[in-house]
């Protein structure tokens, strides 16, 4: 089968996936303190439905969503909420959160209903078992998956995508999914489709993972309307706009989504986890985690409680080695570094990277030699040496017109700069103050 890509830019960083890629997914031990925060979703924080003191089972509501952007949150262990307070958050802030002490006796909920048929639901019941398992995007970027199951009518969906990519160097979570559960990922892929009425299914993954290409192309022999596609091994791959020009070669326009030409992507931890709600019942409250890294001494695949607090899962990696110079959320592309090893695991993480202080590659900022090489990554085709020197000397009424607002904060410029300068950290900013003025 031909080897897909997108046209323009990219980069191809070391994908260190060794660590991990043949290591089968352990279950992490219950945490024995869940920390479970109420924002853990792009959109409005959830409102808790539970006091300190209550007692609360896996799989209990315990957030509210607020607003049609938000979704909503359950327990991930059974034991008593013992703070409704801020504590620290991946996203580096404090954020409110439910503290639930573990009984040990990890006891589910009885209302959880397992649905045999699924496939004879209506689209609006899916949808609907959907929003009320609080799943989002797992792939990181913990959209909620109801919202983007729900296009306007004047924009129709005929392609599903499920994006198997996994692109960020270090994390094999994704990779390991679609080896061990391949069933629970097609399942899933089939409700998605039912639910916008699409007749065409499609599963994308890098080169560099051929068992999983072989496994799902297998379980996917008997069904015509889904197809795996192979893609060049180039990063960022698996970012949304860059994985449907390689499979569909169609070019989202600047400033639109998926939605505009037709397509819904969703990462394969996001399809296995509807097919998990839809067919078991079973609401978001783990997900795998690929703990990796010089700086893990057992690096692991981990399927992990939500609201594990970092420390007790690097414990279960048997610690650090050494002194770390660096933890990140995420892939070392697009994650985000950590100040503190009491942020809990939430729907979003993907990763756990922990570097050593000589594995770091500490260069100063320099000024821009002009080499270009920025604008040869960009898969955007916008030029972030210019951007940056804008932001820098607060030019802002020249960003918008630039396009600042296309950049998908992939890093592959930052990754590419010889001269070591921030460009993430300032075309981001140079993106907030756009949106900022835009909203006055
Ligand atoms: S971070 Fe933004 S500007 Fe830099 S390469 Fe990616 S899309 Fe382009
Ligand atoms: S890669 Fe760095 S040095 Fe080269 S043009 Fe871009 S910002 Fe300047």
């Amino acid at each position: 089968m031909k080897t897909l890509t997108f046209p323009a830019g990219g980069v191809h960083p070391p994908d260190s996936k060794h660590y991990t890629e043949h290591k089968p997914t352990e279950d992490a031990p219950l945490p024995r303190q869940a920390i479970v925060p109420l924002q853990q979703h792009i959109g409005a924080p959830c409102d808790p439905l539970v006091k300190v003191k209550e007692t609360v089972c896996v799989g209990q509501r315990i957030g509210e969503p607020k607003g049609f952007v938000s979704a909503p949150i359950h327990a991930p262990i059974s034991g008593t909420v013992s703070a409704v307070a801020e504590r620290p958050h991946p996203i580096g802030r404090e954020v409110r959160s439910i503290v639930i002490d573990s009984d040990g006796e990890d006891r589910w909920c009885e209302e959880i209903a397992e649905t045999e048929d699924f496939l004879s639901l209506s689209p609006a019941d899916l949808k609907a078992k959907i929003l009320n398992a609080g799943i989002v995007g797992m792939g990181g970027a913990t959209f909620p998956t109801h919202v983007k199951l729900s296009p306007p009518e004047e924009k129709p969906i005929d392609t599903l995508i499920v994006n198997g990519v996994e692109c960020e160097p270090f994390l094999t979570a994704d990779h390991r999914l679609m080896l061990e559960k391949p069933e629970d990922i097609v399942g899933g892929l089939e409700i998605l489709m039912q639910v916008l009425s699409v007749k065409q299914g499609a599963i994308g993954i890098e080169k560099n993972k051929p068992d999983a290409i072989e496994v799902l192309t297998r379980a996917t022999a008997d069904k015509p309307h889904i197809s795996v596609y192979p893609l060049k091994v180039k990063y960022p791959q698996g970012a949304e706009k860059q994985l449907i020009k390689a499979i569909l070669g169609r070019e989202v326009p600047s400033g639109g989504l998926p939605m505009d030409v037709g397509v819904v992507v969703q990462n394969v931890g996001t399809a296995a986890s509807v097919f998990r709600a839809v067919r078991f019942g079973i609401p978001l409250i783990e997900r795998i985690t690929t703990v990796t890294g010089p700086g893990i001494a057992e690096p692991k695949n981990l399927r992990v409680r939500l609201g594990t607090p970092f420390s007790e899962i690097i414990e279960c990696c048997g610690g650090l080695l050494g002194k770390a110079g660096k933890v990140i959320s995420g892939g070392p592309m697009m994650g985000m570094a950590q100040y503190s090893l009491d942020v809990p695991v939430i729907k979003g993480t993907s990763g756990i990277l922990v570097f050593r202080d000589e594995d770091l590659r500490l260069t100063d900022s320099n000024p821009c030699v002009r080499c270009g090489k920025c604008v040869t990554a960009c898969p955007m085709q916008i030029n972030p040496s210019l951007l940056g020197v804008y932001v820098e000397a607060g030019v802002m009424d020249e960003l918008e017109v630039n396009r600042v607002l296309d950049c998908i904060e992939c890093g592959s410029c930052a990754f590419i700069c010889p001269a070591g300068r921030p460009l993430v950290h300032l075309l981001r900013y140079g993106k907030a103050e756009v949106l900022a003025q835009k909203k006055k």
